[in-house]
């Protein structure tokens, strides 16, 4: 399977609406702490993820996908500003729901679905200033990341590098666009600090920028010959820079899977030593760490029939079993 990740910038946000917790969203969200918490110890909030419109990189998820990904981002912690050192400036989604939004529709003239979140954000003091930030609108922009295992052509299905349709342009009257299919992994969503109309500015630019140059590198890879200006080569070299910047990502997100992997080999018993297993993931694919990942996480799962994956980071000392699962 071809695995592609894809960072996108929800077009909804963040709506504090409501910002006390239900008896239910309580529940859960006591699923994930180390002691009960109660209503007036949390910051409840709504964020949109993602939607089935199409955006400013000419792509869309499809409703299924958005399906896929409400189970998946359920768990997922949120973190500000793509800051991974911000450890205690995490919010946490709780649940997660598509929602249709009746009269409206998408660029290509579909129902418009969103996939919308309830988070939440401990009242601590380090929390403070962000939870002042969401409710006063400063920050209400989040980006997700995921791993999708298709991203198909909206003219005809084909993988969309593959077929000779372009994103943006129209045939016969219907818009093309990069459908995101296949979704098979959520791996984050931060904050995004939006005061600075400097940095909408900016990723207008980039995006300009990576469509001019995906069209430079169709062209030569057609076989066709392209002449450069000084401003093109310019543009070509900070595209190489957001390359780099991915490839970047990519690595990081690599890592965390070859160490989720290694964990969850020695919580399912696989025999395997630890440096065996080191050296097999080292030669696999993305895509063949994500198939052991799910493997491996079938098989706890079946090994602890009684204990849902939401145990995510809840600690109880009374239960000897709990380092198993405790993943
Ligand atoms: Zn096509």
């Amino acid at each position: 399977m071809q695995q592609t990740d894809v960072k996108k910038q929800a077009a909804g946000g963040v709506s504090p609406e409501g910002s006390a917790p239900t008896a239910e969203e309580l529940r859960l969200i006591n699923l994930y702490t180390r002691r009960e918490l109660t209503a007036g110890e949390v910051y409840v909030f709504s964020v949109t993820l993602c939607d089935n419109d199409v955006d400013r990189d000419g792509e869309r998820f499809t409703v299924e996908a958005l399906f896929e990904l409400e189970k998946l981002f359920v768990g997922k912690t949120g973190i500000f500003d793509h800051n991974p050192s911000a450890k205690n400036q995490t919010a946490r989604i709780i649940s997660c729901r598509v929602e249709a939004e009746s009269g409206r529709e998408t660029a290509t003239g579909d129902d418009y679905f969103c996939l919308k979140a309830r988070a939440y954000l401990p009242r601590t003091e380090g929390n403070a200033e962000l939870i002042a930030a969401l409710d006063s609108g400063i920050v209400k922009e989040v980006s997700v990341g995921c791993a999708v295992g298709h991203i198909r052509c909206s003219i005809c299905g084909e993988e969309l590098h593959r077929c000779a349709h372009h994103k943006g342009e129209e045939y016969g009257g219907e818009l093309c666009c990069g459908e995101l299919c296949d979704p098979y992994d959520a791996y984050e969503w931060s904050f995004v600090a939006v005061p600075a109309q400097k940095r909408a500015g900016v990723t207008k630019s980039h995006d300009r920028k990576e469509d001019n140059m995906e069209g430079i590198m169709k062209k030569l890879g057609r076989g066709q010959s392209v002449t450069l200006s000084d401003r093109d080569c310019e543009k070509l070299l900070g595209y190489i820079d957001t390359l780099k910047q991915s490839a970047k990502d990519g690595v990081f997100y690599r890592d965390s899977l070859t160490a989720e992997v290694l964990r969850l080999s020695a919580a399912v018993k696989t025999g395997i030593s630890a440096e065996t297993m080191e050296n097999v993931a080292k030669s696999m694919s993305v895509a063949q760490l994500q198939e052991f990942k799910t493997a491996f996480e079938k098989q706890r799962a079946e090994m602890l029939p009684l204990q849902p994956q939401l145990c995510g980071e809840k600690q109880s000392p009374k239960s000897a079993l709990n380092g198993q699962y405790n993943i």
